[in-house]
């Protein structure tokens, strides 16, 4: 009686911030109804298998309850029935480097509590981990508004303050020492954050000591390296790393324990990916489930000759910022301070290695630089980056869904289109294996509720990079 009573109490806490944001903001929603069926769509279910065309998707509540064959799926008489015809249907992104803040221009930095909140959902990523924090309280109480249904965002994994050595930036703990790094990941585990981030100058004594730290309190460690190669990381129990090979300088001939050698990625450009020291680092990731984050656009935006950026990235952003953003992009284009095409490539080839030899990749934008990478629109760019290293489209889609929701423990629940599962979907209003990007999300369901992406996009439009 009591455990009915339980249950019964804990489904209507579920329900209820549900209901409470579709009504606080009933502008924004493009389809009503308790009960929602997607007719005749191509699915691309995040699981990797071949697009499945003809679907139905049955969404009852903030659940998939049915998915198969137009035909097959009894749809209720109350559902709302939308026709797909020539549309695409994926699992909601989980975006595995996906701050809180911005970075862009001259070096301007902000919270986007209101805008990055907006613009993730609107660009299909239903779910983020931030990866970093600067303000960690911000990113708590943004969490706690937005699963209480009072602010518009992706479902969310926070961070505690980045953790680094003797370098970084003035927001970061610049650690002392291991008894440091241990107080300050007790402090913001108790508080409530379910990550870590270490960063580039953190000592292998520190991050050994963070990691350690952190297991106890059941939350989890990943890390922007370079004064810790991937191997000793891995050693030391770390759970994830960032960026793939921009971030590994364990090749670099001149590395000295605890150093980060500067400029070490220019080495690279003759790396052989399936040669034993490269072969030797997945190896031990992947016997040790340390899955790695793909963040290509955040390089992309910096390397030589590749094509401009997409306009809808100034169009958002606030007017100030877009023109200084535009010249910087301009500048790198042409080659000033800007990344090598050949190391770029590099990186590609150093991905498609690690998921052919059995790795865990996931991604995420990592709105940082000088800011032509923003929240959700730098996801999106990211699906096309990864087609260009080299990956199928159904593959694209499983990194950017269900391998992030593995990182994070919530594949029983996310990250796929299938029964069950909550109803994190992206709809795209064009055939996903056509077009080859994500440009034509039109419809982003969280929880079951189905946002407007394009309304979204409207009510932050030029104020991206100041709130
Ligand atoms: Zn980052």
């Amino acid at each position: 009686m009591k455990a009915a009573a339980t249950s019964f109490l804990l489904a209507a806490m579920v329900a209820i911030p549900a209901q409470s944001s579709a009504q606080n903001f009933g502008q924004f929603i493009a389809i009503e109804g308790p009960v929602i069926a997607l007719t005749h769509a191509k699915v691309i279910d995040g699981t990797g298998a071949p697009a499945a065309l003809d679907q139905t998707i049955l969404i009852e509540g903030d659940r998939i309850t049915a998915v198969g064959p137009s035909g097959s799926v009894r749809v209720p008489a109350n559902a709302e029935v939308v026709d797909l015809s020539g549309q695409t249907v994926i699992p909601g992104l989980v975006g595995l480097h996906n701050h809180s803040y911005y970075t862009g221009g001259n070096g301007r930095a902000a919270q986007l509590s209101f805008s990055g909140s907006r613009l993730y959902l609107a660009s299909g990523v239903t779910t983020i981990r931030t990866t970093g924090a600067r303000q960690p309280y911000a990113e708590l109480n943004l969490k706690r508004e937005i699963d209480a249904g009072q602010v518009i965002g992706p479902t969310m994994f926070t961070t505690g303050p980045y953790l680094t050595g003797e370098q970084g930036s003035q927001t970061m703990a610049r650690l002392q020492g291991p008894e440091q790094a241990r107080r300050i990941v007790r402090y913001w585990a108790e508080e409530g954050v379910s990550w870590f981030k270490a960063y580039t100058w953190i000592s292998r004594a520190e991050l050994g000591a963070a990691i350690d730290e952190a297991h106890r309190h059941g939350v989890k460690v990943t890390a922007h390296l370079c004064s810790v190669g991937y191997r000793e990381a891995v050693a030391l129990g770390i759970d994830n790393l960032e960026h793939g090979l921009f971030a590994n300088s364990e090749y670099a001939p001149d590395k000295r324990p605890d150093d980060c050698p500067s400029g070490f990625r220019s080495g690279y450009v003759d790396l052989d990916v399936h040669g034993p020291e490269v072969q030797a680092t997945f190896r031990d990731m992947i016997d040790n489930d340390v899955a790695m984050t793909s963040t290509l656009v955040v390089y992309e935006i910096s390397v030589s000759g590749r094509p401009p950026i997409d306009e809808r990235v100034y169009d958002v952003l606030a007017p100030e910022i877009a023109r200084e953003v535009r010249q910087i992009a301009i500048a790198r284009r042409a080659g000033r301070g800007a990344i090598d095409p050949a190391i770029f490539s590099k990186a590609m080839e150093y991905e498609r290695a690690f998921v052919e030899a059995g790795g865990l990749l996931a991604a995420g934008v990592d709105p940082t630089g000088y800011g032509a990478a923003p929240p959700g629109l730098g996801d999106q760019r990211n699906f096309e980056l990864l087609l260009e290293a080299g990956f199928s489209t159904e593959e694209v889609v499983q990194i950017m869904s269900a391998n992030g929701a593995k990182v994070l423990g919530i594949d029983d629940d996310v990250g796929t289109v299938e029964a069950g599962k909550l109803a994190d979907l992206v709809v795209i209003d064009a055939d996903l294996e056509e077009v080859g990007h994500l440009r034509d999300t039109k419809i982003v369901f969280r929880h079951g509720i189905a946002w407007d992406s394009a309304k979204l996009v409207d009510s932050i439009r030029g104020i991206v990079g100041i709130r």
